[in-house]
C-alpha cells in the first residue's frame, strides 16, 4: 500500500483530543486513595473506588485516555496473548487462572460498555488467531489445544469456515470478544469517571511518589497529594519512580496504521465475510481489522524498545510504516493501490512472565500490569478487582492467582527484549513468511477463486 501521503500522529487515529480537559492540580490536598494514571486501568480503578464511596483522587499527566487506551487496535480478546505453548511450560500454575481471567476480562468490558451506554462501535464477532501458511496453521492447532487443556475455548476452522480473507489458511476464533473503537471506549469511560464522585486532575504529571510515615506523598508541578493509599496505574510509564518495582514492565513502542476508506465492493472482493479481527501467529503478531469507516487498521509487526525514562512522546518511524504497507499489499493484493492514510503508535509494557501481574509495595502502594498487547480488557478488569481488594481486604480468585507478594521481578524480560533481539524476531518472521509461502498464498487463492467464478 502507498505510504507517501501518510499522516503521522503522536496521539491516535481513532478519536480527536477532548476539548474539555480538566484543570491541573493547583495546591495541596489529602485523600484516602490516589490513583496515578488515567488509562483504562487508572480510570477503571478510580471509577470502582468512587462507586464504593471512597474518597479518591486521580492524577493524569495529559488527559484520561491519552496513553495506549485510545491508541490500541480495539481487539477485544477473551484469551491470553502470547505463545501459549511457551507460557504453559514457563508458568503452568498461572495458566488456568490467566485463561479464566482473560474470559472474565472480556465480559467485564462488555458489561462496562452496557452499564455506561458507551457508543464505541462494538461488534462481538470474536477475535481470530489467523494462520497465513499451512505451517502456521499447525501452530494455531497446537495453541488451541493448549488453550483447551487449561479450560479455554476456541473454534478451529478453515478460511471458509471462519470467513477470513484470501491471505489466510484458517485459524481459531475465540469464544468471547470482537472489535471496537478504543478511542470511543476510552472517551466513554472518561465521561463516566468525570460524572462520578472521583476528583480528577488532568495535565498533572506526577514527578515523584514517596512514602513519608504512613502516608504516600505524590508530587506534581503545582501541588502535592498526600494519600493513605496509592494505586500505580501508569502502565509502562511508572518506571520513572524509585517506588515502582524494578523490571515490572519492559517498554515497547508499537504502531497502528489505517488505510484510506475503501469502496464497499472492493472490500466485498476480499471475502472477509465474518469481518472478525485477526491476529497472526508470527513470533511477533501482526493484526488486521476492518472499521466502521470501511478502512483497514493494521498493527504491531515490529516493536521498538524504550531505553530511557521518561518515555519519549514520539510518532511512528516511516520505515516501519513502509514495511507495514508492503505487508498489507501482500496480504491483500487487490488493495495494493490503496493508501495508508495515517499512522500512530503507543507504549506497551511487557511483564516479566508475559502474563498479567498485580501486587503491593509495603502496605499502602498497589500496582497492576496486565498488558503484553492484550491489556485492553485485562488492564481495567484487574484494576477493578484491585479496587475491590483495597476496599474489602479480600481478593478475588483471579487477582489472587496473579498476585505477587514479593514485588521483586526477574530482569530476564528486560534483558531479552534488546533492539537486536527484536530485529532478529522480525527477521525470523519474514523468513518464515518467505519459506512457507504466505507471500504468495493471497495471490494464488485470489486467482483460483477468480478462475472458479469465471468458469461458473
Ligand atoms: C498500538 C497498540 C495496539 C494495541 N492493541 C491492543 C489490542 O488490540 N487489544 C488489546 O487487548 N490490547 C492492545 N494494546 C494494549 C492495551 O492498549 C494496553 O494494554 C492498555 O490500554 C494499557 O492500559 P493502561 O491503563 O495500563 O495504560 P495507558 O492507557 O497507557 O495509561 C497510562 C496513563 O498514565 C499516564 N501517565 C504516564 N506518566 C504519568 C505521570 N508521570 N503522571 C501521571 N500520569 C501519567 C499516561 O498519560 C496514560 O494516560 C495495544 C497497545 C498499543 C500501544
Amino acid at each position: 500500500m502507498k505510504t507517501d501521503g501518510t499522516k503521522y500522529s503522536n496521539f491516535s487515529g481513532w478519536i480527536d483530543r477532548p476539548d474539555d480537559v480538566r484543570p491541573a492540580l493547583d495546591g495541596d490536598l489529602t485523600c484516602d486513595i490516589a490513583v496515578i494514571g488515567g488509562g483504562m486501568g487508572g480510570m477503571a480503578a478510580a471509577l470502582r473506588l468512587a462507586e464504593r464511596d471512597q474518597d479518591v483522587v486521580l492524577l493524569e499527566a495529559e488527559f484520561c485516555g491519552y496513553g495506549s487506551a485510545s491508541r490500541n487496535g480495539g481487539q477485544i480478546a477473551g484469551a491470553p496473548g502470547g505463545d501459549l505453548r511457551m507460557l504453559s511450560v514457563q508458568s503452568p500454575k498461572k495458566m488456568p487462572v490467566m485463561v479464566k481471567l482473560a474470559e472474565h476480562a472480556g465480559h467485564y468490558v462488555e458489561d462496562l460498555i452496557k452499564t455506561h451506554a458507551i457508543d464505541c462501535d462494538y461488534v462481538p464477532n470474536g477475535l481470530v488467531w489467523g494462520a497465513v501458511s499451512p505451517l502456521m496453521m499447525l501452530r494455531v492447532r497446537t495453541q488451541a489445544a493448549v488453550l483447551r487443556a487449561f479450560g479455554g475455548q476456541g473454534t478451529v476452522g478453515s478460511r471458509e469456515e471462519l470467513g477470513l480473507p484470501a491471505g489466510f489458511v484458517g485459524g481459531m476464533r475465540e469464544s468471547i470478544g470482537g472489535m471496537l473503537n478504543p478511542g470511543k471506549l476510552a472517551r466513554g469511560v472518561r465521561r463516566a469517571l468525570l460524572a462520578s464522585s472521583a476528583k480528577v486532575f488532568e495535565q498533572s504529571r506526577v514527578s515523584d511518589v514517596r512514602r513519608t510515615g504512613r502516608v504516600v506523598e505524590i508530587t506534581t508541578p503545582h501541588g502535592t497529594v498526600r494519600a493513605d493509599k496509592v494505586v500505580l496505574a501508569t502502565s509502562v510509564y511508572g518506571g520513572e519512580w524509585d517506588i515502582t518495582p524494578k523490571h515490572l514492565a519492559t517498554p515497547l513502542y508499537v504502531i497502528e496504521t489505517e488505510s484510506e476508506p475503501i469502496a464497499p465492493e472492493r472490500l466485498a472482493e476480499l471475502d472477509w465475510t465474518s469481518r472478525s479481527g485477526i491476529i497472526t501467529q508470527h513470533q511477533l503478531m501482526t493484526h488486521y481489522r476492518l472499521t466502521e469507516r470501511n478502512t483497514i487498521v493494521c498493527g504491531v509487526r515490529q516493536a521498538q524498545r524504550g531505553q530511557t525514562y521518561p518515555l519519549p512522546d514520539r510518532v511512528p518511524d516511516p520505515r516501519v510504516v513502509q514495511d507495514m504497507g508492503k505487508d498489507l499489499a501482500r496480504r491483500f493484493p487487490s488493495l495494493s493501490d490503496v493508501a495508508i492514510e495515517r499512522a500512530w503508535g503507543g507504549w506497551i509494557g511487557i511483564s516479566p512472565d508475559w502474563l498479567a501481574v498485580a501486587g503491593q509495595v509495603g502496605d499502602n502502594v498497589f500496582y497492576s500490569m496486565a498488558c503484553n498487547g492484550h491489556g485492553l480488557c485485562q488492564v481495567p478488569y484487574v484494576a477493578h478487582q484491585l479496587a475491590d481488594y483495597i476496599v474489602d481486604g479480600e481478593m478475588s480468585d483471579d487477582l489472587a492467582g496473579i498476585w505477587s507478594d514479593a514485588a521483586k521481578y526477574s530482569p530476564s524480560m528486560a534483558l531479552l527484549m534488546q533492539p537486536f533481539v527484536l530485529r532478529a524476531i522480525w527477521g525470523l518472521d519474514r523468513l518464515n513468511d518467505f519459506f512457507n509461502g504466505s507471500k504468495t498464498l493471497a495471490r494464488r487463492t485470489r486467482a483460483r477463486r477468480r478462475g472458479r467464478r469465471g468458469n461458473s
